[in-house]
């Protein structure tokens, strides 16, 4: 799954792939080489919150979640 990142400090886009890469809390822009870092109400990853296409976890957020703990 393609995910498009976009850095809000330059607005480049950058395509990349949400299963070969590892979730990222992280991630340096290549065009400013700004550092984007996992934020909102939900700080998952970069994909969560800049890729258009959220990372393969949040699926298993859908739904009911009874997780005790
Ligand atoms: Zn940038
Ligand atoms: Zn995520």
């Amino acid at each position: 799954m393609r995910s498009i990142i976009q850095c809000p400090h330059c607005g480049f886009k950058a395509v990349e792939d949400t299963l070969a890469t590892e979730l990222l809390a992280d991630y340096r822009c290549l065009a400013c080489a700004k550092l984007l870092q996992a934020a909102g109400a939900d700080p998952c990853c970069i994909f969560c919150s800049f890729g258009t296409v959220p990372c393969v976890q949040s699926k298993n957020k859908g739904g009911k979640v009874s997780r005790r703990g």
